[in-house]
């Protein structure tokens, strides 16, 4: 069984967060896609580009906010705190950047 710890320490790994990356990548280029197909009278006449851009742009957001970031500094990592699961992580022993985010700031 891994742990806690372990599993943290690979989801805020480089190579799992550019998962991440990529999927905000390919998301960009469909976003591209859509925007030839808006402008292309022979095909796009009844496509609403601005709609459907924003759907993809909210998926770009959560990906963004969600990216394992940092190993939980309250458990460091363990997913336990005080003998409970971690009110911070969730007992992931990790945070998302968008929390990370907040923190900082
Ligand atoms: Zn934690």
């Amino acid at each position: 069984m891994t742990s806690t710890l372990a599993t943290a320490t690979h989801a805020i790994d480089p190579k799992s967060q550019a998962k991440y990356r990529q999927a905000i990548v390919a998301i960009q280029k469909a976003k591209e896609l859509l925007a030839e197909i808006a402008t292309d009278n022979e095909i796009g006449a009844f496509f609403h580009y601005t709609e459907a851009a924003g759907h993809l742009q909210q998926a770009i957001e959560h990906l963004v906010y969600a990216k394992p970031s940092a190993l939980c500094r309250t458990c460091q990592g363990d997913g336990i705190h005080n003998n409970m699961t971690c009110f911070q992580c969730k007992g992931h022993g990790w945070l998302p950047a968008g929390v990370v985010k907040t923190q900082k700031s």
